[in-house]
């Protein structure tokens, strides 16, 4: 529109002093501090300069624009967008269970009370209650992660990403580190193997070929030079075809041979045989330790089903050598992710009660007459409160995540949902904008919710969701 129609109406927007002496504004001012609410004002006024600006006609611009009720949505808007946490909960419909964007592992109930527990007041976290003096907060998980695992020696850190970082820089700084070409992973987020080595200090001394590695290589690579001899699990990919590696058990072998301590990063570190579940086989914590491997480390949050950590274990001087790193203290555990761990830990002193009470355990195992049965109830559920979609529960696949079982499909049920005038893609992005987001996947032309990854106290949100978002693409 022209310029002097618009610096017109520019001067019409209302003052913001004016507006704090309305009584709907008085109303905010009841519920929120003046500082935000005044920021809010502030912010909404500003939405309707640009609208101003932006206007191709000066009829887009009516007396109503300047009206008190229609600011007033954009002023709560405004005011909750300064007061709602950005981080919330979302709904994983995806059916991908350890989802590193959607948070990976939910917690379980009893992670959930200690971490009430620890954070609302004080604790022991580093307070030692038999000597009345200062303890040491890794004792906590120490214990049972050695009963589990039958490790010598044990830690935990920030992360799985920190726990390599400081073994390597302990155990290999200014030494090379022997690693097979096949294994130099990256896994989302930027955490490649080679990068890790350089900022450890180490130095990567690959061997083999993307496909094949033979011991020789190995045992070739060694020189007095070499400070360690690493395996890395190919989390989120398999090399198929004509390939061979090199087992933990031959590697362990040869670096008795040549006194190198050998470290195996397993990523995601299950403490469960998943292939008794009918899931195919990943390598288990307590198999690796078997083997007599000096250090392996793995997260907290993927298979393990816990709080993101990063566990370290293995034999008892490197143990102590890691632990002694000042590098240590910078990636230390913090108490509430301690609280959840030890939660954790302590379902797994029983295999039938880890399945049962740890989320991501539990989701990897349900049973898929239990997902028909749910898919048929969501489906009834959102057939009977939505309108404009078509909607039928299907069979279908979802996927492990978290870098595990990256070739593994799991058999699923799912509620499809095709609308009947609006695209997949609007619907999608209305299911996302929903509170809380829902978030789902298109497969075959529709969008599937898969019962896999929807926990049960979800439906009647799901449903509302749903209804919302139809409602917002159809009109
Ligand atoms: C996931 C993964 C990591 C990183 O673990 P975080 O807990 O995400 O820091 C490192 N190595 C491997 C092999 C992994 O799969």
């Amino acid at each position: 529109m022209p310029q002097r129609e618009s610096s017109q109406l520019l001067r019409k927007i209302p003052k913001v002093d004016e507006l704090l002496m309305a009584a709907e504004i008085k109303e905010l001012l009841d519920v929120h501090p003046p500082e935000v609410v005044r920021e809010g004002i502030r912010n909404g006024l500003q939405r309707l300069r640009q609208a101003i600006l932006g206007a191709e006609k000066t009829e887009d611009i009516t007396e109503e624009s300047f009206s008190l009720s229609n600011l007033l949505p954009l002023f709560k808007e405004e005011i909750a967008k300064q007061v709602n946490p950005n981080l919330r909960r979302a709904i994983n419909a995806t059916g991908v269970v350890i989802h590193t964007n959607l948070g990976r592992s939910p917690l379980s109930e009893r992670a959930l009370r200690e971490i009430e527990e620890a954070a609302k007041g004080y604790s022991n976290l580093e307070y030692d209650l038999i000597k009345g003096a200062r303890g040491s907060r890794y004792v906590h998980v120490e214990e049972i992660l050695l009963r589990l695992s039958k490790a010598e020696g044990g830690l935990v850190v920030n992360n799985n990403a920190g726990a390599v970082l400081l073994a390597l820089n302990t155990l290999a700084v200014g030494r090379e580190v022997i690693v097979s070409r096949g294994e130099l992973v990256e896994i989302g987020g930027a955490f490649r193997i080679p990068d890790v080595m350089a900022k450890s200090g180490g130095t990567l001394r690959e061997v083999g070929t993307t496909n094949k590695v033979h011991l020789k290589d190995y045992e070739e690579a060694i020189s007095d030079k070499t400070g360690l001899l690493l395996k890395v699990h190919t989390s989120n990919y398999r090399v198929v075809g004509f390939t061979s590696e090199i087992s933990l058990e031959e590697l362990v072998q040869l670096g008795e041979k040549h006194n190198l301590p050998v470290m195996n990063d397993l990523g995601s570190g299950c403490l469960i045989d998943l292939s008794s579940y009918g899931m195919e086989k990943e390598p288990t914590v307590q198999e690796a330790i078997k083997t007599g491997v000096g250090v392996v480390t793995f997260s907290g949050d993927k298979l393990l089903g816990g709080p993101q950590a990063g566990i370290i274990l293995g034999k008892k001087d490197l143990i102590d050598m890691i632990k002694a790193n000042p590098l240590n203290r910078a990636l230390r555990i913090d108490k509430l992710t301690l609280a959840a761990l030890e939660s954790t830990l302590i379902a797994y002193l029983s295999e039938a009660e880890a399945i049962k009470e740890i989320p991501t355990l539990r989701m990897l195992t349900i049973p898929l007459d239990e997902l028909q049965k749910r898919a048929k109830r969501l489906q009834q559920l959102l057939a009977k409160e939505t309108d404009g979609a078509a909607i039928e529960a299907i069979k279908t696949t979802s996927q492990v995540g978290g870098g595990a079982l990256p070739l593994h499909d799991l058999p699923t049920w799912a509620v499809a949902v095709k609308p009947t005038t609006a695209s997949l893609e609007a619907l999608e992005a209305a299911l996302r904008n929903q509170a809380p987001p829902i978030i789902a996947r298109i497969t075959d032309d529709r969008i599937c919710l898969d019962l896999r990854t929807i926990l049960a106290d979800e439906f009647t949100l799901i449903v509302h969701g749903m209804a919302q978002a139809l409602r917002k693409i159809s009109t």
